[in-house]
């Protein structure tokens, strides 16, 4: 039986026994009423003091609520009973709560970008790992610090203190080691911000790339236009001799020409950038490979050069026979094209010994400054613009290079001496090359 009337009956039962009892036993030397008066208050203060230590009992429970509440009756184990519900109740609430903010904490975490919470002094109130890393903060240390302290950007601190957030801000990156941010702050609740940050280094790069790509692009088409639309304006209002007219028409037709090819490269390196790589399984034949370069380099030399292929050992390459071709013909057209007359090329084709392959095109030619060397396979990028263009390039050989050796898992290797020569390598990785029995230079490609 629980609750407060239970507890008033108890009381006055226990001093009415109390009563009783003083009653009974100072009867013999008390008055009456005096023994019952004194019973009865001794059966209180006995009750009073029992409640008082179960009041103690509980009032000790309640500064550590871990233990199970204690097992009271009457009055105090209704309370008991019911504050521990309520505790137990709450803590259930707690730990539900902090599993989901811990949950919700963690699918911010997991974002690719900076979220930072700041309270209304601009204090961090928490930042993902994304962020700390973005702003150079320690999670730990720098929470509850003022952001204006810790991100000292001149652009950022008065971004922050101007309560205008409609469009975001770039920190950091041109130029500079640090990454280039894309800053935007939302507010939210009672004066609560959310920084958001996102590196657009690698976006901005490509953007500007991009740019330079179509820049560079016009300008070689814009060239040999104007040449072309030149001669068109000469044809049309000058009297021209039938020879004079031949000599326009050759140098029309190299106009033409020197678009076309640009053109192709274009559509060659679009398609290597844009496509999956080749299905494996495909096998093509380095004896017919080599055959190709071969018959490329006889016709670009035109004599003018010493030529060595060597093949030595037959084995086939798993890949695309159309984009090692283009690599090849890309390889031994620049030998040709910067080895001065009478010079030396050599094409290599040998087996390592750990299985790998080796495509190697040495030339004796004008080599490379060092400098140079790292961005020879960046798009349009020519050591000598002029030389280049004088004789057919475009700019794109060595990109459309390095593209084909990526998509066959192989390194181009670059190595020159400036008036020495050059080597370009092209190795493929061992499980990317299997031997065959019996082969001759005039083999067909192999594709199952
Ligand atoms: P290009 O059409 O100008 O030859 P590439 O991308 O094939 O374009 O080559 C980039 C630049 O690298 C060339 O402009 C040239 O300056 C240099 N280069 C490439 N191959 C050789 C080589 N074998 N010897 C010397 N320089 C070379």
């Amino acid at each position: 039986m629980n609750g407060i009337f239970p507890g008033i009956f108890y009381s006055s039962l226990t001093t009415l026994l109390g009563a009783l009892l003083g009653l009974w036993v100072g009867a013999l030397w008390l008055p009456p009423a005096l023994g019952a008066v004194l019973g009865g208050c001794v059966a209180s203060a006995v009750y009073a003091t029992l409640q008082a230590l179960r009041a103690q009992r509980f009032l000790h429970w309640l500064r550590d609520t871990s233990l199970a509440a204690p097992r009271n009756q009457g009055l105090w184990g209704e309370v008991g009973y019911r504050v521990e519900k309520a505790v137990r109740e709450m803590e259930r609430v707690i730990v539900q709560q902090r599993l989901q903010r811990a949950q919700f904490l963690s699918g911010i975490e997991a974002s690719p970008n900076g979220v930072m919470l700041l309270d209304p002094n601009n204090q961090i109130e928490w930042c993902n790992l994304v962020s700390a890393s973005h702003f150079g903060l320690h999670r730990d240390n720098d929470r509850r610090q003022s952001v204006t302290n810790l991100i000292r950007a001149p652009a950022f601190v008065s971004y922050i203190q101007s309560d205008k957030f409609d469009a975001p801000i770039y920190l950091g990156g041109q130029g500079t080691r640090a990454p280039r941010l894309m800053v935007v702050v939302r507010p939210y609740g009672e004066g609560m911000k959310l920084v958001l940050s996102q590196d657009v280094t690698e976006r901005e790069r490509n953007e500007a790339m991009r740019r330079d790509f179509v820049a560079n692009v016009s300008h070689e088409i814009r060239t040999p236009l104007t040449v072309l639309s030149g001669f068109i304006e000469t044809l049309g209002q000058l009297p021209l001799n039938a020879q004079e007219r031949q000599r326009v028409t050759e140098l029309m037709g190299q106009q033409t020409q020197r678009m076309q090819t640009l053109v192709a490269d274009l559509l060659v390196l679009a398609q290597l950038e844009g496509s999956p790589p080749p299905t494996a399984g495909r096998w093509v034949s380095t004896a017919w490979l080599m055959q190709q370069g071969k018959a490329d380099a006889i016709a670009l030399s035109a004599g003018r050069h010493d030529l060595i292929f060597t093949l030595d050992s037959h084995v086939e390459l798993d890949g695309s026979e159309s984009e090692l071709q283009s690599a090849l013909t890309n390889l031994v057209s620049n030998a040709v094209r910067y080895t001065p007359d009478g010079g030396r090329i050599e094409v290599k084709f040998e087996l390592r010994p750990d299985g790998a392959a080796e495509l190697a095109v040495h030339d004796s030619g004008l080599g490379i400054e060092k400098d140079h060397i790292p961005r020879l396979t960046e798009r349009f990028y020519r050591v000598d613009g002029s030389r280049s263009r004088e004789t057919g390039g475009t700019g794109l050989g060595l990109s459309i290079v390095k593209h084909v050796a990526q998509r066959h898992a192989a390194e181009l290797d670059i190595r020159s001496e400036l008036g020495k020569g050059s080597v370009f390598r092209l190795v493929f990785a061992a499980q990317r090359v299997r031997s065959v029995s019996v082969h001759t230079a005039a083999d067909p490609p192999q594709t199952p």
